[in-house]
This record gives C-alpha cells, structure tokens and sequence, in this order.
C-alpha cells in the first residue's frame, strides 16, 4: 500500500454522473468523497428542473446506482417515461445520494477551486506519482486525495454569444437583457417574458426548448413575440431526425419547432453571427456581422443565449493536462466524440484509457469529459465512471471491457465552425441550403434596408442559443 491508497477518491460534483461514480467506487470498496457546490445532489439538473428530458428513464439510472437502490426496494421509474429535470433528481438522484452507502461520503456546499499535487507544483516530476492530490475548497480547507474524479459539469460556464467565441461587444454590460440557457418561460420566470419580445440565440435542444415555451406562452399572452437566430444558413439540424430520430421525443421537439416557424409565429433569423449589443431605451439592439462584411441589426427587449457550453479546466491548471486544441477533451477522446462525425447516438464506447491525462489519477467524466462537444448523453457517462471505477481498484480487465448501448440519432453536423461552438444539434445531415443575405425564413416583416447596408428588425422579446443533445 503506498500513501495514496490511504486516502479518499475525490468525486468532484454531486450530477447524474458523480452519484454514479460515488455508486461504482462504493462497490468496489474505495473510500471516497463526493463534493458538491450546491446545497444537494443534482444542482446543476435543478437549475433546468422544468425541462423534459429527450431520453427515458431507461438511458437515464446507472447500473450500480440501480444495484444499491433496489436493494433497499426502491422501484425504478417506467424506463419508456421521459423524466424531467426535477423528476430525475426527485425520483433518483435525491433517493441515490440519500442512501447509507453514499451520503456519509457527500459534502454539499464545497466548492473546488484547485487541484494539484501535494508539494509539487506542475513543473515538477521527481516522486509525483506518488504524492498525494491535495483538493482546496472555496473557503481554503484543503484535502488529501489518491485520486480525482473531475464530474463538475459545464453547466456554471456557457458559452458567450459573440459568433467568435468571444464575448460581443457590449456583452459583458447587458446582462440586464441577457438570459442564461433554459429560462422557465411557462413557471417561475414567465413576467419577464409575457408581452415582450425575446430573441432566442442558438440552435440546439436548449433554444428548441425555450422556443416551443415562447410559442405556448404567446399563444396565452398577447404582444408576446418570439425571434429564433442562428449562425448556419439553415435550421435542418435543430428540426433534427423527426419521426427517424431514435429519441422520439428529440425529433418531435424539432417537428414542433419547424411547425411554428413555418406558421410565422416564430420567427427566425438564419446566418446571425452576434457582433455587438447596444442598450436602445428599454431594449437592446443586437447587431449581426455577417462574413461578406454586411451588417443587420435587431432591437428585442430580452435575449436568450442558448449557445451552448465550455468546460472549465481552471481548477486543474496545476495538473498535467494534455486536452484536444479542439474540444478541450482528452486528446484520445476528441476524435471519437468529434461532432463533425459522431451524434449522440454514434459515439463509440469509451472508458478510463481515453480519459486519461499525463497526470496519473485524474479523470474528468461526464459532460465535462466532452469539452465542447455538445453530443453527451448521461448512459455515457455512466459507463465512463464504471470503467474508471474498475481502473482505480486495480481491475484493468473490467476497466477495459467498455460497453455502451446508446439511441442512434443521426449524423452530426459536417461543419466544424458549428460544431465546436455547440451550435449544433444532432440530427440528419442537413439539406444544402442557399446563403443568403442572413436573413431568411419565417421572417414576416420589419426589416429595414439602410443606406448602410444595415437591416432593422424591431421586435420585443428574448433571445437565447444553446447546444445539441446536451445542450
Ligand atoms: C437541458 C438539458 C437537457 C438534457 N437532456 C438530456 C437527456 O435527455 N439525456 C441525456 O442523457 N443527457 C441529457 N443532458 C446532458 C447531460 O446528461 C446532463 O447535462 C447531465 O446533467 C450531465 O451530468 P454531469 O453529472 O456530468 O454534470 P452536471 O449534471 O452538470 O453535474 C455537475 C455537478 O457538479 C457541481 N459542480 C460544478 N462545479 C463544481 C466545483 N468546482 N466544485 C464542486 N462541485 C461543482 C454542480 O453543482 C453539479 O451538481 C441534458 C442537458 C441539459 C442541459
């Protein structure tokens, strides 16, 4: 036994994927302890706790966290049944994080900061296999690890809605206008959208989501207005797979959608890359650059940024990392997750070997372990854990034996400036469509042609973009 074995795991977040791992590394008897920023498991699930999951309850519980729970006869949710948000933590991840066998090793409100090797900063090499991690909270406590298992999500980091991947000018003052992804437009936040316009920026489930709200919700409340804008020339790709989609619910999410723009009650503004946004009374005007150097311009009283997520790997910048310059994932992984080639559906099954860094012992898994691919499924993540789980007990040949039966979802977007923003969403290959002047369907008026070149489009509203199947 060398000191390292000593010490706890340390499971960084308390998702559907570090419960899992907390369950996996139970059963294979290794100390550990799960930390959590939030004040309960699922944290970062409650924040979209009105959304309905596109995967049922089947994909949805981890094979060892369905061991122990059964144990003690709790019954599995109907495995056809698409859970949401707030079901998935109230029906599983609160009974899972409530069990014996888990909630000693759970520390609610301790967020990490950093992780490094006791003694040794980055550049040193001499004994640091063998040094301990040392894990610092938020409030300064430091803790010992023999290893860490990184499941902190990108929920707390998504992506700017400046198109470059920086924020747009005049970003970082509009907050006032700005909704995060997945407001809950039909419950609790419905008064800062009823009667207004909101632009919703982005063009994955999240915008598909808020969208199909904003239409229910302006079909009840009159002067509601409703405005979609994407980057690509075409919505193929948010419309999705419809009836081939292998999860019905996806392809009928972007079967609704495609209904409402083409009835004009969305309306929807197709090569929209974000440039600058500029405060205009009560409103904001949100000004598009395109790529021939012409400019439009649209004025809405909220913006939705469903753009998407980005991992934050800040909190490891001590440790040796070796990431894909791409995703932000490992470079083993990137290319099997890669969104120009792989969907949900076609990710191959993958486990500790792919997810493992020049730094012995730290794994970053679940939505995290993707980067900015925007392609993860929970069903994944499980198996990551498990293979991960089996590695850090010593049994390679479990840890090796990766397997993973996931829906087919379609081939992801072949344009690379899609997907790495997880602008994208799975679906069927898009049809080739036309490039306009950026503007294009379901527009239904109010565009004005300036000497400028610039297009005015007044509408009242919010807008957001988000991401693909996770996003
Ligand atoms: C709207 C939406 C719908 C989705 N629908 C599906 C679906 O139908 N099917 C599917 O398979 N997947 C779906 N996903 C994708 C994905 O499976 C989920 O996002 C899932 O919650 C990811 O699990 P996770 O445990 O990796 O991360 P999270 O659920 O994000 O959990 C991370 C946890 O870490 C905590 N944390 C973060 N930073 C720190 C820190 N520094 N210190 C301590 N704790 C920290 C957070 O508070 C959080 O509790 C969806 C995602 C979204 C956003």
């Amino acid at each position: 036994m060398t000191v390292r074995d000593d010490l706890p795991v340390m499971v960084i977040g308390a998702g559907p994927v570090g419960l899992a791992a907390a369950a996996h590394l139970y059963e294979r008897g290794l100390p550990t302890v799960v930390l959590e920023a939030g004040d309960g498991p699922g944290a970062a699930v409650r924040q979209w706790g009105h959304v309905r999951l596109f995967s049922p309850w089947r994909y949805n519980i981890d094979t060892a966290a369905r061991r122990l729970l059964e144990a003690t006869g709790w019954v599995a949710p109907d495995p056809d049944i698409l859970p949401t948000g707030a079901e998935l933590v109230a029906d599983y991840l609160r009974p899972l994080a409530e069990l014996p066998q888990l909630r000693p090793a759970l520390r609610y409100g301790a967020r990490v900061v950093a992780i490094s090797r006791l003694g040794l900063d980055r550049l040193r090499t001499a004994g640091r296999e063998q040094a301990p991690f040392l894990v610092r909270l938020a409030e300064g406590e430091e803790m010992l690890a023999r290893a860490v298992v990184d499941a902190s999500g990108t929920w707390g980091t998504p992506n700017v809605l400046g198109a470059s991947g920086l924020p747009a000018r005049g970003e970082a003052a509009a907050g006032r206008y700005l909704e995060q992804a997945l407001p809950d437009v039909l419950g609790a936040d419905r008064d800062r959208f009823a009667g207004r316009h909101t632009l919703v920026v982005g063009a994955g489930h999240s915008a598909a989501n808020t969208l199909l709200s904003l239409a229910d919700l302006a079909a009840e409340e009159p002067g509601t207005e409703v405005t979609w804008a994407i980057r690509t020339a075409s919505p193929a790709r948010t419309y999705g797979g419809g009836d081939a989609d292998a999860l019905p619910a996806r392809g009928a999410l972007g079967s609704r959608l495609r209904a409402h723009v083409d009835a004009g009650r969305i309306r929807l503004l197709t090569g929209f890359s974000v440039h600058a946004l500029t405060p205009a009374g009560d409103r904001v005007r949100v000004e598009v650059r395109r790529a021939d150097g012409g400019a439009e311009s649209v004025t809405v009283d909220r913006i939705v940024a469903a753009t998407g997520f980005r991992p934050d790997h800040s909190i490891a910048a001590e440790l040796r990392l070796d990431l894909d310059p791409v995703l932000g994932a490992t470079r083993a992984l990137a290319p099997l997750i890669d969104p120009n080639e792989h969907s949900c559906g076609t990710v191959p099954p993958h486990g500790v070997d792919e997810l493992s860094h020049p730094e012995p012992g730290y794994h970053a898994v679940g939505m995290k372990s993707y980067g900015r691919a925007p392609t993860f499924l929970m069903a994944t993540g499980y198996e990551q854990v498990r293979s991960v789980a089996a590695a850090l007990a010593g049994d390679w040949t479990a840890a090796r034996d990766v397997q993973l039966d996931l829906p087919e979802t379609g081939v992801c977007n072949s344009n690379p400036d899609e997907s790495v923003t997880g602008d994208n969403c799975c679906g069927p290959a898009p049809a080739a469509a036309p490039a306009g002047r950026g503007l294009a369907t379901g527009i239904s008026g109010g565009l004005l042609a300036t000497p400028l070149g610039l297009v005015t489009l007044d509408v009242a509203g919010n807008g957001q973009a988000g991401g693909c199947c996770a996003g």
